[in-house]
């Protein structure tokens, strides 16, 4: 029986190797605990590489979703949209993205490839997902046919419905209506793979009982791809290429698709912002510590190096920031938070501090003038250190 324990691991290392998302810096994933609600998880900091990290989803709980979010791709402004998110969701993060600025009169060849936008035949932007992608490329397209002036409603508006909660539970409710008998099933072939059968095989020996154990293994796996193509379809109508995918991945791996149903809900929550779904799944301590990260971001940006040289990339990341914080202020306000005290100063930690970072809220003593993490932002001196001085 050695043979058993040594295919329950590879099965059990494969099924472990699916439960781990790969996410880009910058996202973050809302996974459901067991019994706790939803937590929210950033791509880890020591399994990954300098663009993805790593994520585990809870392997006991086959049907528990896993949502990914991202901030916006791009910023945009009544002239033109400029590469790279405006933000970061973590405090020791940098906007990523080559800062390219592009008017909307340029944007006459955008095409979508996959997850790739592209205007004269090279990548633009990346978005998350090839349906975050047509949407994006979607926005850009109806921007670019209005006027100018017509740009700034349009775009607060397209700021306002990627912060609408109520998407979130919408999108929610469809899945798992969608999902519920895929997620059954998907925990029917977790224990058969690894209670069931291994009892069976050892109580009945192999030879006997290898035949029967393989029709239900088949049987079980057919069943999950069968509910997965028909909820992705329902799901995610136009993603094709993505669903095949990834049948043909769960029909060869069975531990795959005792995923399948948290495979499912990846890519629901594209386009809507991560501070929505937080508000809308997690617990009011969770929404209010990603608010004040996100403020603290967008109200002291880092300077990005690569929008030297043209001001028409920093005027829109500037003008979206200011449209992106009145619509984040205006949202907070309508769940009950005040925005003015989550960005209350922080109390010394050091009777010597004399000054603290506006973004990371390092504090420093001496006479440090630039927060060295926070691309040399001013320090914000501490009101006692100001009357010693
Ligand atoms: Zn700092």
């Amino acid at each position: 029986m050695e043979e058993l324990g040594v295919l329950l691991l590879v099965l059990g290392a494969v099924y472990l190797a699916e439960c781990v998302l790969w996410l880009p810096r910058g996202s973050a994933a809302l996974a459901r605990r067991t019994l706790r609600g939803w937590r929210l998880l950033f791509p880890g900091r020591i399994s990954g590489n300098e663009r993805r990290g790593a994520v585990l989803a809870d392997p006991l709980l086959p049907a528990g979703h896993v949502l990914v979010v991202h901030p916006w791709p791009v910023s945009l402004s009544p002239s033109g949209v400029r590469a790279g998110a405006p933000h970061v969701l973590e405090a020791d993060e940098r906007p990523r993205g080559d800062g390219e600025f592009l008017a909307y009169e340029r944007l006459g060849s955008l095409a979508v490839r996959g997850r790739d936008l592209i205007v004269d035949s090279r990548v633009f932007v990346s978005a998350a997902s090839p349906s975050a992608a047509r949407r994006l490329a979607d926005l850009l397209g109806r921007l670019g046919r209005l006027p100018e002036t017509a740009r700034a409603r349009a775009i607060e508006d397209a700021l306002a419905s990627s912060l609408d909660s109520r998407v979130v539970e919408e999108r929610l409710g469809v899945l798992l209506a969608r999902s519920r008998s895929l997620g059954r099933v998907c925990g029917g072939l977790l224990v058969y793979l690894f209670l069931l059968a291994p009892i069976v095989m050892r109580q009945a020996g192999p030879q006997r009982s290898w035949k029967p154990l393989l029709a239900g293994l088949l049987l079980l796996d057919a069943a999950a791809l069968l509910l997965y193509r028909r909820a992705h379809r329902a799901l995610f109508p136009e993603d094709r290429e993505e669903r095949w995918a990834s049948l043909l991945a769960m029909a060869l791996s069975p531990p795959a698709a005792a995923r399948a149903a948290a495979h499912l809900s990846r890519d629901l929550l594209d386009g809507v912002h991560p501070l929505a779904a937080a508000r809308a799944l997690c617990s009011g301590r969770i929404y209010r510590e990603l608010a004040r990260r996100v403020l603290l971001d967008v109200r002291h940006p880092v300077r990005s190096e690569s929008l030297d040289g043209d001001p028409r990339a920093e005027s829109t990341s500037g003008w979206f920031r200011a449209a992106l914080l009145r619509a984040l202020e205006r949202d907070l306000r309508a769940a009950g938070v005040d925005s003015e005290a989550l960005l209350s100063p922080p109390e010394p930690h050091d009777p010597a501090a004399r000054a603290y970072c506006p973004r990371c809220r390092d504090q420093f003593v001496g006479g440090a003038e630039t927060c060295p993490d926070c691309g040399g932002l001013p320090l914000v001196a501490f009101p006692d250190s100001r009357a010693c001085a």
